[in-house]
């Protein structure tokens, strides 16, 4: 159970003054936290937190403050000017002066009434806003605040900037906030004494306090002191959950699988070539993660076309000699069923019974493979999101391999973990994720890498292209096809949009299909499954020669005698994403190449990503320089996934918190693994507040 002294906090936001259900759904809206389907609570409010400040601490009085300055002026009251009678086109004006000067102040649709009591002739009043001047006449049109001078004491002269959205103000958000902070209780300290000190850190709600009422522009500024101690906290809270879950999980099991390699080595007789070095490596490090008793936690990771799903089919061999089923989850229909080609014809010659759940099984076929998964004659399923449905149970699952993990969130891969008893975990990652990343979203999770593509793999061409050439390149892609040659073309809509003119897949497939006739074919997100299959399938075959698609094909699909990848606007996407498409080229023995196509002018980091494109095809790098470019909460698709963090905790400059807190989150946990010490209940606080409840949950459940 939460702590009851958290429990103002955990209020719906609709509670707190001011906030009814219009204003509660526009907060909701800017809360950053991954909310799932909860309502935001009072203390999600906490979190969200200003990015910036406006300074109105400049007080040079009227003939001083320059045009265009915020200022922040002690003015007296002279007279107001209300507009005619029925005339609503003229502002309001209301004349004051200062020891320098007159301004006057400039209101369009005005409430008179309140104007007047806001600043009484004679009263001297602190306004403070955006300096203009006008024909040589100081003026403030809407200044941001105003106030009677014996009040200004609560003016915010350093004043928090939020993130906002339509029809949401920054006093209503502010002042709910300021609720929500008035909720927070005095709680006892968690960080470490001795570490506190290090860091000059001050207590969690006083840290909280200045972020939100900073006195000066460093208060809010990422790298300053408070900011860092809320960041050191979520990390802290991150790396102590993850530690927590990871614990509990591998606890959980206590089943060894071992085959007798009856299977397996059918297998590898079967594959067409033999293993890499890497990947015997990691099918070794899998195998001895199988035979132990602990639950596996793996990581696979590998760039794009390294070979891992012969990886994961081995692995998964292994798991049904031994007695279990296993699963196979991938992010999208078309992978799965990729995944399935791949390996059904495998399966088929050493016997394995292998089944598809996705989406678009229904009606008997789905029945069977339910009965099937439930008594065990399938051995081994692949499937998409649907694998986590409720009707979906198992005879009994050992082994789950997620395909593309930064698709699928945390609560997603706790679900599949239910269907078996506690099950072995492979994750596989082509996008390759650097160390902090993966240390902030999957804690200490081993890691194995597919450092070496399989043998025979010749580097791809990048050239880059202005769209001004496009007829030039039609040219040479006939050619490419009247040679034999395959081809994908990618575009970024599904549909033209009015505001951005780009090609859309099914113009840019009308426009070419009369030059390409029958050999050109197109894929989209949109078209029912059964069609995508078609086209992919007439592809692989040959039938069709030049493949107009979207970012459906982004992720996995294999046809390992493609040569050519044209990316139309490239400048539009990211560069995790222009390596996963290039990926799709280069993976038989012919020389492939990508023409990046781009529309001028380039910004400055479209710029950078197509020639970092150009430059190199080895994905960490890439990787490297997409956090560069991006920051890391995009690279891992944070947003999408529900992935903890990211609220607060700026990886690329909390690097060395990152570090400390993992350090932290071992020693606490090596010390008092049930939390059960002082310090380990303020610690259950420190979880509740930044949301790791599963963690707490596990913890409970024992
Ligand atoms: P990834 O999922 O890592 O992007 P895949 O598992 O799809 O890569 O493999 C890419 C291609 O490489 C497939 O066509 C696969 O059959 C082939 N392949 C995998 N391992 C080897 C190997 N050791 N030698 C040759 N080809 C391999
Ligand atoms: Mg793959």
């Amino acid at each position: 159970m939460r702590p009851s002294i958290l429990d103002p906090l955990f209020v719906p936001i609709t509670s707190l003054a001011g906030v009814g259900p219009k204003v509660g759904a526009l907060i909701e809206k800017v809360v950053a936290a991954d909310l799932g389907d909860r309502a935001a609570r009072a203390g999600d409010l906490l979190f969200v937190l200003p990015h910036t400040v406006i300074d109105r601490r400049n007080r040079p009085g009227i003939a001083l403050a320059a045009e265009g300055a915020i200022v922040t002026l002690e003015l007296r009251i002279d007279r107001h000017q209300p507009p005619p009678r029925g005339n609503r086109s003229v502002p309001y004006r209301v004349y004051a002066h200062d020891d320098t000067g007159e301004i006057g102040l400039t209101f369009f649709h005005a409430h008179a009434a309140y104007l007047e009591k806001a600043m009484p002739v004679g009263e001297h009043v602190v306004v403070s806003g955006r300096m203009e001047w006008f024909n040589g006449r100081p003026t403030m049109v809407h200044p941001d605040h105003i106030a009677l001078a014996s009040e200004a004491e609560n003016l915010p002269l350093v004043e928090p900037v939020y993130p906002l959205t339509a029809g949401l103000s920054g006093k209503v958000l502010r002042r709910a906030i300021g609720q929500a902070l008035g909720r927070l209780p005095e709680l006892p300290e968690w960080q470490d004494d001795a570490f506190m000190r290090r860091e000059s850190f001050a207590p969690f709600g006083d840290a909280l306090t200045r972020v939100h009422y900073p006195a000066d522009p460093i208060d809010v500024a990422v790298e300053g002191a408070a900011w860092r101690r809320l960041a050191y906290d979520e990390l802290l809270a991150g790396q102590v959950s993850l530690a927590l879950v990871r614990a509990k999980v591998r606890r959980l099991s206590g089943r060894p699988l071992v085959g007798d390699g009856r299977i397996v080595e059918k297998l590898r007789a079967a594959l067409p070539y033999s293993l890499t070095p890497s990947q015997e490596f990691a099918l070794a490090e899998i195998n001895a993660d199988l035979a132990d008793p602990e639950r596996m936690l793996r990581l696979l990771q590998g760039d794009v076309g390294s070979g891992k799903t012969v990886v994961a089919l081995l692995a998964m061999a292994r798991a049904v000699e031994a007695g279990g089923q296993a699963a196979l989850m991938a992010p999208t229909e078309i992978l799965a069923r990729q995944h399935l080609a791949t390996i059904a014809p495998l399966a088929a010659k050493v016997g394995l019974r292998i089944a598809i759940l996705t989406g678009r099984e229904k009606g008997r076929e789905r029945a069977e493979t339910l009965a099937g998964l439930a008594s065990g004659e399938i051995d081994i399923v692949v499937g998409t999101h649907a694998l986590f449905q409720e009707t979906v149970s198992f005879h009994d699952l050992v082994l789950a391999v997620i395909d593309e993990q930064h698709r699928f969130g945390v609560h997603q891969r706790l679900a599949i973990t239910a269907k078996g008893d506690a099950p072995d975990m492979l994750v596989m990652t082509a996008t390759p994720i650097p160390r902090t990343l993966v240390l902030t979203a999957f804690g200490d999770m081993d890691v194995s890498k597919l450092t070496e593509k399989p043998a025979g793999r010749q580097p791809i061409r990048t050239v880059t292209l202005p769209l001004e050439r496009l007829d030039e390149l039609v040219g040479r892609m006939l050619d490419a096809v009247a040679d034999g040659q395959k081809i994908y073309w990618i575009c970024p809509l599904v549909e033209e949009s009015e505001e951005i003119k780009l090609m859309s897949a099914e113009d840019r497939f009308a426009s070419l299909k009369p030059l390409f006739g029958d050999r050109i074919g197109l894929v989209h997100g949109r078209m029912k499954g059964v069609e995508k299959d078609e086209a992919m399938r007439a592809f692989k075959q040959g039938e069709t020669r030049i493949l107009i698609a979207t970012t459906v094909i982004e992720v996995g699909v294999d046809v390992p005698d493609a040569t050519i990848m044209v990316i139309e606007h490239a400048e539009r996407f990211g560069l995790a994403q222009l390596h996963q498409l290039r990926g799709r080229v280069g993976r038989g023995d012919k020389p492939s190449s990508c023409v990046l196509l781009y529309k001028d002018p380039l910004g400055e980091t479209a710029k950078r990503r197509l020639s970092v494109m150009r430059e190199t095809e080895d994905g960490f790098l890439i990787a490297e320089e997409d956090l560069k470019l991006r920051g890391e909460g995009e690279l891992l698709g944070t947003r999408q996934s529900g992935t903890p963090g990211f609220q607060v905790a700026r990886i690329e400059v909390h690097a060395d918190l990152l570090e400390a807190a993992r350090d932290d989150a071992r020693l606490i946990l090596s010390r008092d693994p049930e939390l059960q010490s002082d310090r380990g209940e303020a610690l259950r606080l420190l979880l509740y507040l930044f949301g790791r409840d599963e963690a707490v949950r596990l913890l409970r459940a024992g």
